[in-house]
């Protein structure tokens, strides 16, 4: 049988967790559809992270998609760079293919380029407006736009220019929030007595709640479609397109047409299997890994927090999907975002009964990549990533890391990684028995993670330790 992964890619954030919220809702929404074995998601400022990803694909043959609105450095050099494409710069309609370390991995173009968003933006002009009447109705497809990067604006035009073609509205305009046409000129442009604006926006935030609004002067509630008179015009301002349940389609239709290149059959990755089925090995005879006690019963598998241990199931919250677990163990017991798992704050007061099928899934939530790495690290395959190429792959305001001494590094990596149940192989420490050999918090680490790299920023730019560090 051919065996499919999918995997999809957002940005993700080490300070908050709604900025995965997106990716992760989408790739529910195509596991429900059952079309592939395994549908993953990996981040950029989270875990699973882009370096560790493939690895935590259990098939040979696996599409990626970036789950980005529109072309940039990200979807052109990041993310290719990161999963070791040898790919950098624009990605042709095609997507490129490339065998890595035995799996065949195919990279689209991300969602927001695929033609069929035009069907998106419809969809949510129609949801937005209370009927339909395309002779009175204008349309405004708002694009954010920046300077640094055409292709972005390139396709707010083209869908404006498609649905212009079609004959759906009055009149179709595409306006920018930052560069001309700005989106503040609409009561210039637009003659008909009704406008319905659909921000072409990846999810909803600061500007499509606040600064759209305020450019365009809308006032009211802005938090879903609403009416608001402007002299003689009615604006409708709809939700934005990156949030809307079609984008699953948009995603299939992206990871169908990139199927033909590099067609293989799909098989079990066997290095991958054989991770799982040491950690399954022992998980049949009781496993203690990382803050977490697996016990098997009677064909079933209970997981909870280690200090849970001999509390009576009544006392703790009962979770029986890997999804619940997963929205369960992304916060601390203070509410807090945990953009690395292996920080010893795994949060208490649950437990959860799985089939074997669904502990492999609950482990990956729980601890991703950790059962990949370890067995890696057992079989002497994992390299480990010295913090200077680490610091030199960081973009933006995170590139000053660069700039900070073996001591600064050596300082921070002190405080912060005395939480972690990781072992630094990066900095040189040594680790001689993992989770797998009965040492719980044996888990190696091949590479400086988000939270660190953050933390190195703020030591550099003598932030650090100011609000309590
Ligand atoms: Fe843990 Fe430190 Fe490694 Fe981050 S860098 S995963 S805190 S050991």
């Amino acid at each position: 049988r051919h065996m499919r992964s999918l995997i999809l890619i957002g940005h993700g954030s080490h300070l908050n967790g709604e900025s995965a919220t997106a990716v992760y809702r989408y790739a529910d929404l195509i596991r429900e559809r059952g079309l592939y074995d395994e549908v993953i998601e990996g981040y950029w400022k989270e875990e699973p992270s882009l370096r560790q990803v493939l690895r935590t694909t259990a098939s040979t043959d696996v599409t990626v998609i970036p789950m980005f609105i529109s072309e940039g450095y990200f979807t052109e050099v990041v993310i290719p760079r990161e999963l070791g494409l040898g790919h950098q710069g624009p990605v042709p309609p095609g997507g490129v293919a490339r065998v890595i370390g035995g799996r065949t991995v195919r990279y689209t173009l991300p969602y927001g380029v695929h033609p069929s968003m035009t069907d998106v933006i419809l969809a949510r002009a129609r949801e937005a407006l209370a009927d339909f009447n395309p002779q009175d109705t204008a349309l405004i497809v708002l694009g954010h736009g920046t300077t640094r990067n055409e292709n972005s604006n390139r396709v707010i035009y083209h869908n404006a220019d498609l649905i212009r073609q079609a004959g759906h509205f009055a009149q179709v305009e595409a306006l920018f929030l930052d560069e001309d046409p700005k989106v503040g000129t609409w009561p210039e442009r637009i003659t008909a007595p009704r406008v319905v604006v659909v921000p072409f926006f990846a999810s909803e935030g600061w500007h499509t709640l606040e600064t759209i609004p305020e450019d365009m002067g809308l006032t009211g509630d802005v938090t879903s479609f609403r009416e608001n008179p402007h002299g003689q015009q009615t604006v409708y301002y709809a939700r934005p397109v990156g949030t809307h349940p079609a984008v699953a389609d948009v995603i299939l239709h992206l990871a169908q047409e990139a199927s033909g290149a590099l067609a293989q059959d799909g098989d079990v990755e066997r290095g991958h299997e054989y991770a799982w089925q040491a950690v399954l090995e022992r998980a049949r005879r009781g496993l203690r890994m990382g803050e977490l006690v697996i016990t098997p019963d009677s064909g079933v598998y209970e997981i909870r927090h280690m200090l849970d241990e001999g509390r009576p199931g009544g006392d703790l919250r009962t979770l029986v999907t890997p999804e619940g677990v997963r929205d369960t163990v992304r916060r601390d017991d203070g509410g807090d975002h945990r953009p690395v798992h292996t920080l010893r704050n795994l949060p208490r007061g649950w437990r959860a009964v799985l089939s074997e099928a669904d502990l492999r899934r609950a482990l990956h939530y729980v601890y991703p990549a950790v059962v990949e790495e370890t067995y890696a690290h057992s079989c002497h395959a994992l390299r480990a990533t010295p913090w200077p190429t680490t610091a030199r792959r960081q973009t933006g305001i995170y590139t000053r890391v660069q700039k900070a001494t073996p001591e600064q590094v050596e300082h921070v990596a002190g405080e912060v990684c005395k939480s972690c149940l990781r072992t630094r192989l990066w900095a040189g420490e040594k680790l001689a028995h993992t989770f797998l050999d009965g040492v719980p918090g044996g888990i190696p680490c091949a590479e400086a993670c988000t939270v660190l790299v953050a933390e190195v920023r703020e030591e550099v730019s003598g932030k650090r330790g100011q609000a309590g560090g």
